[in-house]
Parts: C-alpha cells; structure tokens; sequence
C-alpha cells in the first residue's frame, strides 16, 4: 500500500445535542455517536477524495472505539497504526449549538484513549514515504505526550523530504491561548501550508484583523496561508498574492467537519500540483458538501460529488 496522506491525533465519538440551543448543563436529548475527532475526520476525506491515507491514533478496546475503526476501514483509511487500548476508554466529545452559530464542547480526551498515543507508534518505516504529513492543533492541546508524538512524527516526515499541512483547530475550552501558540510553534516554523479560521488566525498572531493575521502568519514560516472564512468561502496568502475564492452557496445543517475536510481538500489538491486558486476552489466545494448532514462525518463528500458542485 502507497500510503500519500498520514494524520496523527485524536480518535472519538461526538454525541450531540438534538436540538439548537440546548445548553450541555441542563438534561434532554442527544443524539450519536458519531465518529469523530479533527485527524480522523481529514484522513477520512482525504481517503473518499481518492488519495491513500493513513492515521496515527488510540481508541480504547469498546463499541465507540469499533464504530470509529469500522467506519474509517470502510472509507478506505488505513488503521494498521491505531492502538486499541484495553486499560482505556474511547474519547467522547458532546456538543451543543447555539442559534448565533456558536458551540460548546464538553471532552473526554486526555483521561481516555485518545490521549494516550505512545510514542512507539510513531513508526520511522511507517511515515518515510508519505508526502504530506497532517497535524491540527487540538491533538497539541490534549497533553503533553501527544505533543511529543506530533513533533517526532514532524520531524520524520520532514527529514524524509515530506511536507507538513498544519490546522491549528484551537480549542481555548483546552489550553490558554498563550499555552496555544507556544505548542503549536515548533509545526508552524515547519509547515508547508497552515489552514486557520478566522478566529485561529487572530489568536496566534494577537492581530484583531484576519487578513494582517494571515500576512503575519506567512513570517512564522508557513510558505502558504489559506483562510477559512465559514459560509464566505476561503484566501489564500503567499508572499506575493492574496487569492479571494468565493464558496458554494449550501444549506448548512452541521457545520462542525468542514474544516477538516476542506483541509483534505487543500492536501489533495496540492499533491495534484493544482495552482493555488484551483485548490482553494476544490477544498471549497469539500467543504460546502460537507454541511449538509448532521455528524462531523456523515457528510464527508467522495471525488464524484465534488466533481459534481464543481461542474454545477
Ligand atoms: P471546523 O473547525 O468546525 O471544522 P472551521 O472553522 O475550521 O470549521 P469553516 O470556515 O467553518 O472551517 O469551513 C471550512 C470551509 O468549508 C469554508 O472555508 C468553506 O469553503 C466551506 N464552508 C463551511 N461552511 C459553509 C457554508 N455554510 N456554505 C458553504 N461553504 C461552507
Ligand atoms: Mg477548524
């Protein structure tokens, strides 16, 4: 197997709340799990886009853990490298909307399976070929083991001439945000590319306007940017351009996912050596499709769908 794509980070179920609005202190209905977690959710896509990927993780050894490993085996993602741990639980993550589009996480991450990826797994044979190595900001945030396991998967990539994606994928309800932008510095000074949110972009660079954050961001060492601007579409920012591209006008019904998957776009875009404005518009369409139904992965488009929106 010629695995292009490897992810590392945490695996898990979302459960969520049912309805808009309900506050995660209160009781009432959920519905899930579903199958979860930023680095799953990219590799996942990555692999229904028609690029072989991989994904570096730890479930614990129960019925969570075994939905998340079926579902990513059935889209084609390589699991030889995720741990099923006896001694540990699968993360859960539950999640509540709110009618200003603004959410809110309860984790069960560091305690649980997700949080113990062991630093063996890291496998030098395993990560050699690979052309791009992904990594997102809330696996930096779980603890400090996932950190080191992060950077030492960097580190091999990049000795091995592969490129390193990076979504910082804050999660201020983990870590300050000061504690945010010391860890994920050692992956920006390394990457190729970095896919922040709006919010993301401010909160690294302490700029209150995205665009100037994102000019900054290019002198943290990333030689692209590309801003995800939700609803808006996305901009790419290099030393020499800023690219506007407008997105796909869908009905939004979950928009948790999106990010990753158009991250996955962007990747496989890139490894097609696209120009920068044709990826952006490829990773906008993965995204878009990807709202469209409730669960941060159901909605995960294939190759022939994208194709599709495109061509619409
Ligand atoms: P998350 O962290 O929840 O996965 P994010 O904040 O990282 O998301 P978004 O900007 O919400 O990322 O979404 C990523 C991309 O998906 C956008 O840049 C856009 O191309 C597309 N997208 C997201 N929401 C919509 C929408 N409502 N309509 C059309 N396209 C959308
Ligand atoms: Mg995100």
């Amino acid at each position: 197997m010629n695995i292009e794509v490897v992810s590392v980070g945490e695996l898990l179920v979302e459960v969520m709340r049912e309805k808009v609005g309900q506050p995660l202190d209160t009781p009432g209905t959920f519905v899930g799990p579903f199958a979860s977690g930023a680095p799953a959710i990219f590799a996942d896509a990555v692999a229904k886009l028609g690029v072989q990927s991989g994904i570096i993780g730890s479930v614990g050894k129960d019925d969570f853990g075994k939905l998340i490993l079926e579902r990513l085996n059935q889209d084609g993602v390589d699991i030889t490298h995720v741990s099923s741990l006896k001694d540990y639980t699968t993360g859960v993550a539950f999640v509540t909307y709110f009618s200003d589009g603004s959410r809110k996480f309860i984790y069960h991450l560091p305690q649980a399976a997700s949080g113990k990826i062991s630093l063996d797994q890291i496998d030098k044979s395993y990560l050699s070929g690979v052309k791009y190595l992904h990594i997102m900001g809330s696996s930096l945030s779980i603890n400090e083991q996932c950190q080191k396991v992060c950077y030492k998967a960097v580190e091999i990539v990049k000795n091995s001439g592969g490129k390193i994606s990076f979504d910082p994928n804050l999660r201020p309800e983990l870590l300050s945000v000061e504690k945010i932008r010391q860890i994920c510095q050692p992956v920006l000074s390394s990457c190729e590319v970095i896919l922040p949110s709006e919010d993301e972009a401010k909160m690294l660079t302490g700029n209150k306007d995205s665009l100037t954050a994102c000019k900054e961001l290019l002198n943290f060492g990333p030689k692209i940017v590309i801003l995800k601007c939700g609803a808006r579409g996305s901009v790419v920012f290099t030393p020499n351009e800023k690219i506007e591209v407008p997105s796909f006008k869908v009905k939004e019904v979950d928009p948790t996912g999106a990010g990753d998957c158009f991250d996955a776009g962007v990747v496989v875009g890139m490894l097609r050596g696209w120009d920068l404005r044709r990826v952006a518009k490829f990773a906008n369409a993965v995204g878009a499709l990807t709202v469209g139904k409730k669960g941060p992965m159901e909605g995960t488009p294939n190759l022939d769908q994208v194709n599709h929106l495109l061509a619409g």
